[in-house]
């Protein structure tokens, strides 16, 4: 079984972002950028399944421009067997990378495909429901645990209060939740390995879809600063605090 895996090129989760002055978005120059997290835990989870004699091969993607090459080697010199690069310089939605991948999909036929939760810049937590809902296949959101069968998938999701299990029919998309396994680091000779594996470079418009923005961004703000605390000297004076300020 071939399992394929999405990647991301994100703001790096510790860079400290800014708005951008026009409100437009977050300010990107000169940030450095990174894979998405949830993106590591994909990555690592194929492998896993791959060491266990349960997939043969892992073929991750990207959505985004030039520079998600980079992103795609990081996961190539993870332990990842080949890349495709969907380049575009334009900002891509939800939708249609899921309309991408859904044609990378058709072409590779993955019995699974691992989509993080969410992207860390957009936080949509779209992708994968999308692809699955665009492929008729089963989804298994917000995984902590993936056990593969013969022709089906045992997930445990997080959900509200606990954890449910579910049972899918092959083909099916997973996304990844946090606690599903702690991604590996890639080693020097690895990395050295990753930039002659393949990476095949294609186009939106190879699999026929139109990534014309169907959103409009209003505007970008910061969050409002936290205000400062007030210290109560006597639990009467936090009820009646409390009171005043409509909590209780
Ligand atoms: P989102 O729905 O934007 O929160 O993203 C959820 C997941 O979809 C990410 O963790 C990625 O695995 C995948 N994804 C989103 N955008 C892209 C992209 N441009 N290229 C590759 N994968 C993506």
């Amino acid at each position: 079984m071939k399992i394929l895996v999405t990647v991301k090129r994100v703001v790096d989760y510790n860079v400290k972002i800014r708005v951008a002055a026009d409100g437009t978005g977050v300010d990107l120059a000169n940030v450095k950028m990174a894979m998405n997290p949830f993106d590591e835990i994909s990555v690592e989870e194929a492998l896993r399944l791959k060491e266990a004699g349960k997939a043969s091969e892992v073929v991750v993607v990207s959505v985004g421009p030039a520079k998600a090459e980079e992103t795609l080697r990081t996961a190539l010199a993870m332990g990842a067997d080949r890349a495709i690069l969907v380049e575009t310089d334009e900002p891509v939605e939800p939708l249609a990378v899921a309309k991408i991948v859904r044609g990378v999909a058709l072409e590779e036929a993955p019995g699974l495909i691992i989509v993080g939760k969410q992207a860390i810049d957009d936080d949509s937590n779209q992708t994968g429901q999308m692809l699955s809902a665009l492929l008729g296949w089963s989804q298994g959101t917000f995984a902590s645990k993936v056990e593969i069968g013969t022709d089906k998938a045992i997930v445990t999701r997080e959900v509200d209060g606990g954890l449910q299990t579910i049972e899918l029919k092959l083909p099916a998309v997973v996304t990844t939740d946090l606690r599903l396994n702690e991604p590996r680091y890639a080693s020097l000779p690895n990395i050295m390995k990753a930039k002659k594996k393949p990476l095949d470079k294609r186009s939106p418009d190879d699999f026929g879809v139109d990534i014309k923005a169907r959103l409009k961004l209003i505007k970008t703000e910061e969050p409002e600063g936290r205000k400062a605390g007030v210290k109560v000297k006597t639990v009467e004076e936090l009820v009646s605090n409390l009171k005043a300020a409509g909590v209780i």
